[in-house]
Order: C-alpha cells, then sequence, then structure tokens
C-alpha cells in the first residue's frame, strides 16, 4: 500500500563534478527512468551539481536532497562521509569546500609528478583536464588514465596496481579529521552519514569504534544499503546503529552506466526496523 511516500530512494551518487561520467541532468533523467523518487547527487567535496539544479528543482520529477560527499580522514585512513540536506550556499560552508579543492589541486600536482616522472608517461596534466571534464580531480581520473595508457586493464587493478599505499603512484592526503568534516556538515544544517562503512577494510572492532566516535561527534547515520553488502553485514551495522541512535541510509554510489551493478537507485533493501534517515526530509517538505 503507498502511503504517497518515495518508495524508490537514492542517496548517494555522483556526477561529472566529481568521478561521476553523467551530467546533473543526465542523473536526474536516469534516476527517473529507474523509477528513483528521491535522488541525492553526492560528489567527492563538490556542490558544483546542486548549484546547478537548485533553481530548477521543482520542475525537476523527482525530489532532489541538496549533498555532497566530504573526503575524510580518521586514525589515517581516509574515509567519506555524505552530508545531506547540506546548505550548499552557507558560508562557512563553501569555504570548506574551497579548502578541499585546495587539497586536491595540491595533491593531484603530485600525482601528475609522480605520473610523469616515474610511470614516464607524458602530458599528465592535460590527459587528467580533460578526464575531469572541468570538475574536482580524483583518484580514479588518474587510474582512467593509467588504464587508457595501457598500464592497467581496469579501474580497480590501477588502483591496487599504482595508486594504492606503498605503491609507486601512492600518496598520502590530507583530508580533515571525521569530527571537522561533521561538524562542517552538521553546521549548515545538514545530516552527517558514514558512507559505505564495510569498505574500509576495518575490523568488526575497529568499525565498532568508528561508529561510535561517529556517532559522538555528532553523525546521524550509517549507510547500510549499498551494492556488495551482505545480510550478516547489514544486520550488524543496524545492531550498531540501534545502539547510538542512528538512522539507515541507502544508495546505490553510482558513478558510470557501464558499472551495472551500481545502477541509480539499484539498492537491496535496507534491514526491517531501523530508522531511516530521509523521514526527517519528508516531515519538513509540504504534501
Ligand atoms: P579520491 O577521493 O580522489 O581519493 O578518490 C577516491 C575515489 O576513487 C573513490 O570514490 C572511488 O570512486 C575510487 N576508488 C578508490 N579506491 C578504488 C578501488 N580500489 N577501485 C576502484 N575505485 C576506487
Ligand atoms: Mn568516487
Ligand atoms: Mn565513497
Ligand atoms: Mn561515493
Amino acid at each position: 500500500m503507498s502511503l504517497g511516500l518515495p518508495t524508490k530512494i537514492d542517496l548517494h551518487c555522483h556526477s561529472h563534478y566529481s568521478d561521476g561520467s553523467l551530467s546533473p541532468q543526465e542523473l536526474i533523467d536516469r534516476a527517473h527512468n529507474n523509477s528513483v523518487e528521491m535522488l541525492a547527487i553526492t560528489d567527492h567535496d563538490s556542490v558544483e551539481a546542486v548549484k546547478e539544479l537548485w533553481d530548477k528543482k521543482a520542475e525537476l520529477p523527482l525530489t532532489l536532497i541538496p549533498a555532497v560527499e566530504v573526503s575524510s580522514s580518521w586514525e589515517g585512513r581516509d574515509i567519506h562521509i555524505v552530508g545531506l540536506n547540506v546548505d550548499h550556499q552557507h558560508p562557512e560552508f563553501v569555504q570548506f569546500l574551497e579548502q578541499q579543492f585546495s587539497k586536491r589541486h595540491e595533491r593531484g600536482l603530485l600525482l601528475i609528478e609522480k605520473l610523469e616522472a616515474r610511470l614516464k608517461i607524458e602530458q599528465v596534466a592535460e590527459k587528467i583536464a580533460v578526464l575531469a571534464k572541468g570538475g574536482i580531480v580524483c583518484r580514479s581520473h588518474f587510474a582512467q588514465l593509467l588504464v587508457d595508457e595501457d598500464r592497467a586493464s581496469d579501474i580497480r587493478r590501477a588502483f591496487s596496481k599504482f595508486l594504492a599505499k606503498g605503491k609507486i603512484a601512492a600518496v598520502t592526503s590530507n583530508w580533515p579529521d571525521i569530527s571537522e568534516s561533521i561538524a562542517q556538515i552538521t553546521g549548515c544544517g545538514g545530516i552527517a552519514v558514514l558512507a559505505h562503512p564495510t569498505r574500509y577494510k576495518l575490523s568488526n572492532s575497529r568499525l565498532y569504534a568508528l561508529i561510535e566516535q561517529f556517532s559522538r561527534f555528532g553523525g546521524g547515520a550509517l549507510e547500510m544499503a549499498y551494492p556488495g553488502i551482505d545480510k550478516a553485514q547489514q544486520r550488524r551495522l543496524a545492531r550498531i546503529a540501534r545502539e547510538f541512535g542512528l538512522a539507515a541510509s541507502r544508495g546505490s554510489d553510482f558513478h558510470h552506466p557501464w558499472q551495472v551493478w551500481a545502477d541509480l537507485g539499484k539498492v537491496p533493501p535496507l534491514p526491517a526496523d531501523v530508522k531511516v534517515v530521509w523521514e526527517a526530509f519528508i516531515s519538513k517538505s509540504p504534501c
């Protein structure tokens, strides 16, 4: 029975403003075609897609949630915090994203240098500029370049062979601690969501410690439904979320149409008995 609530919800995906390949409007069209009724575009450290769509949000065929995926750090590891319902024009938040942009720029220069000096690839800056399509530069663009240059057969292998910790083109990122990212997201009215918790390769006890701190710093929800997560992992996350009063979010983490296993709206169901994060948006918006 439908109560008029959106049934197909995807709160994690990327446009060409970060490392996705579709424009914001193409994402909306594809999501709508896939029957998605509520979508958050969560580019890495960028709200350009939100900006581009904001003036016409009332005419879109679905509810657009202004959002971002903030690159962060916890105990020396890259951790991603999704900010949902952020105020993309909030001056402090805009300034924070500008700092993230600078960090990406500096890290990008270092990577260019490594690919040119160590891997003897020519005109890396120019090639990356084409791949990034004017958006922010992500390591996945470098991975794509390594594939284009026949140094790796796919993006995953480009990461494990060249870009991973200890490999020839590894770089350390200087991302803010999760406490700062959460404070920035909540400071502009957003809800902080721990992105894809099972993808960090943490032991159960370390993941528990991460979630405990995430919650203590003001985090509001855990992603619990995304491609690749299994039922046992979902049950475990649901248990921890209940313990800390956290809600649950779901998202495909869609980047490219050819990644058919992570298409928009194609997300496993959430475990039963979780508090869903989008209730907060629905109660705020007029019927
Ligand atoms: P960055 O934020 O620039 O460090 O880039 C991180 C992005 O690279 C992630 O959001 C993924 O899209 C991609 N990525 C990271 N590690 C891998 C991997 N092992 N295989 C494929 N893509 C990856
Ligand atoms: Mn990405
Ligand atoms: Mn991520
Ligand atoms: Mn993502």
